[in-house]
């Protein structure tokens, strides 16, 4: 099936604060490793797990616009950012359901840092309901060798989703587990703060595009 005739949509959520090579690379494999159509970036408004992101959603938003604007497959969308309240993924993911209609499979991407910390996610399990979940390896996080490391509540629930094959996701339209074989980048975004405000180079971490946004609007410098 060519990638244009595929049910599969890639959802990829995160704070992108700023956004970088490590979420772009990723997109960009998992986007062929499980024959997506296109990939949704969402950028979360006010993030319930984490700090206060330095960005605002804006600067986010128009940091993802800036980082994506030449690949088509790739998708801006700002609900998140236009909620108001606490960011809620599985919120997002039942709109995208509804909105996509039933012949649409949703894979919802994460690094295995944030699959990790999966039960502390509002209504988790109904992930499971709504979505495939593709996991990508983060440096310093095992989990693509050992599921040994997931909390036992995370564990037990996710022992019969695993599958090892991005064809076995067609099996079914929600449920499964699949850890992308991704090339591992360590990048990070608070790397990438800290180093702006310690006056350090960011250049080839995120594209040049955000890198210009970042100057033009003197974001993680401490002088915004
Ligand atoms: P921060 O350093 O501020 O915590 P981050 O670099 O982890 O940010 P997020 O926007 O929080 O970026 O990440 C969005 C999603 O992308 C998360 O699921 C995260 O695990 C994943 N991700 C981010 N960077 C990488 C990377 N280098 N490799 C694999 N997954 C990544």
């Amino acid at each position: 099936m060519s990638k244009f005739e595929s049910s599969f949509i890639g959802i990829l959520g995160g704070t992108f604060d700023p956004i970088h090579y490590g979420h772009l690379r990723i997109a960009e494999e998992i986007v062929e490793a499980v024959g997506l159509r296109e990939m949704h970036f969402v950028p979360a408004g006010r993030p319930c797990l984490r700090y206060t992101p330095m960005a605002s959603p804006q600067h986010r938003t128009a940091m993802v616009r800036a980082a994506i604007q030449n690949n088509p497959g790739f998708i801006l969308d700002e609900r998140e950012t236009r909620r108001s309240g606490p960011s809620y993924s599985v919120e997002s993911l039942r709109e995208f359901k509804q909105e996509m209609g039933k012949n649409i499979t949703l894979c919802f991407v994460m690094g295995a840092d944030a699959f990790i910390k999966l039960t502390e996610w509002h209504s988790w399990r109904e992930l499971f309901r709504l979505c495939h979940v593709i996991i990508a390896a983060r440096p310093g996080h095992a989990l693509a060798t050992s599921h040994d490391i997931l909390p036992q509540e995370l564990r037990e629930e996710c022992a019969q989703r695993w599958v090892s094959n991005a064809s076995s996701l067609e099996c079914t339209s929600s449920g499964l587990i699949f850890v992308a074989p991704t090339t591992l980048l360590d990048i990070s975004a608070t790397t990438i703060r800290v180093r702006i405000s310690a006056k350090r180079s960011v250049r080839y971490l995120l594209p040049d595009t955000v890198l210009d946004y970042i100057e033009t609007n003197h974001l993680y410098s401490g002088e915004e």
